[in-house]
């Protein structure tokens, strides 16, 4: 493999190009804009600096690994790569969009691959003209960091598709872990309710903000206390997880907590909006309840 094509330079993206390029592997860096593929780009800029700071890569490291990003304003530019990952934002009808759009300028042989958090591999497969070219390669945010990525199949997905999604990913240094797909897959369906819980804990007057994550991470040995990751994850995005779990498995058991479904109507979202279960006004983040 030699050329990668993202499409979305946001968090994601940029962070899939960034551990990409440092792997030695061209990438083709594709969004709705230049000033977004420009913002991915000063994201992937920065970050890779911060790693020379703190000794992870060398200077001559980072410089070869810029040389590798290469902007691709026009979707066509992706005709070139070898494997495509699409980390666009996470609505449906924009993959299916963009799936449009890029399959006939991609190489017959080339995979597409997904980092969609929860929506069906299946059903977004059925939008493509390659299902069994077509899987889920779910990274963890932040990508530089975080160790493992999911593989997903849709149902059709090919045993070489498959291990060239294997082979990329240990080229890259990160572990794998396999799932089928099913809604939200294995992190989430078990960190997405295990928070959604904690905010039930918190919403029955059980225990404090502070109480709930000191809990957790002295009783349980978490790193960060569930509230505190929820905040760092973004509201938002919790309840949206656990929408696509009650949907999906029709299990009253993944039911939203009312007060996540509040917070994210009152527009405190976590550290992104500056107030979720923690105020991060000031100095240091302060509980709210
Ligand atoms: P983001 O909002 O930071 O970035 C999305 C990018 O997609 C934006 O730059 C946007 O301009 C671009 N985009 C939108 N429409 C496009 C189009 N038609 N063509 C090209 N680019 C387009 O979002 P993100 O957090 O990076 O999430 C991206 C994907 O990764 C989603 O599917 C999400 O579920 C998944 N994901 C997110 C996380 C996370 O923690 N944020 C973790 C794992 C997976």
């Amino acid at each position: 493999m030699k050329t990668v094509g993202i499409v979305g330079a946001g968090q994601m993206g940029a962070g899939i190009a960034h551990v990409c390029a440092l792997a030695g592997i061209k990438v083709l860096i594709h969004d709705v804009s230049n000033e977004q593929i420009e913002s991915g780009l000063a994201t992937i800029s920065g970050n890779l600096a911060r790693q020379v700071s703190s000794e992870k890569i060398t200077d001559a490291e980072r410089q070869t690994a810029l040389k590798k990003l290469v902007a691709a304003a026009d979707m066509e530019a992706l005709g070139a790569a070898d494997f495509v990952i699409e980390a666009a934002t996470e609505k449906e009808e924009v993959k299916r969009a963009i799936y449009k759009k890029l399959c006939p300028v991609l190489n017959p042989q080339a995979i597409l691959a997904t980092n969609t958090s929860s929506i069906s591999i299946t059903r977004l497969a059925s939008a493509t003209d390659r299902p069994e070219n077509f899987l889920g390669v779910h990274f963890m945010n932040p990508v530089p960091l975080m160790q493992l990525v999911e593989l997903v199949r849709g149902i059709a997905t090919s045993d070489s598709t498959f291990q060239a999604a294997r082979d990329l990913c240990d080229r890259l240094g990160k572990e794998t872990s396999v799932s089928e797909d099913f809604p939200a897959f294995i992190v989430n369906r078990l960190l997405i309710p295990m928070i959604n819980e904690a905010i039930y804990v918190l919403y029955e007057g059980v225990s404090t903000v502070s109480g709930i994550d000191k809990a957790m991470k002295l009783g349980a040995n978490h790193p960060m206390g569930p509230l505190q990751l929820a905040d760092f994850i973004g509201l938002d995005t919790c309840l949206s997880i656990m929408q696509v779990l009650h949907d999906g498995l029709a299990d009253t058991k993944y039911r939203p907590c009312p007060l996540l479904v509040k917070y994210v109507e009152a527009g405190w979202l976590g550290r992104k909006s500056g107030k979720g279960f923690y105020d991060y006004s000031g100095d240091e983040p302060v509980a709210t309840r």
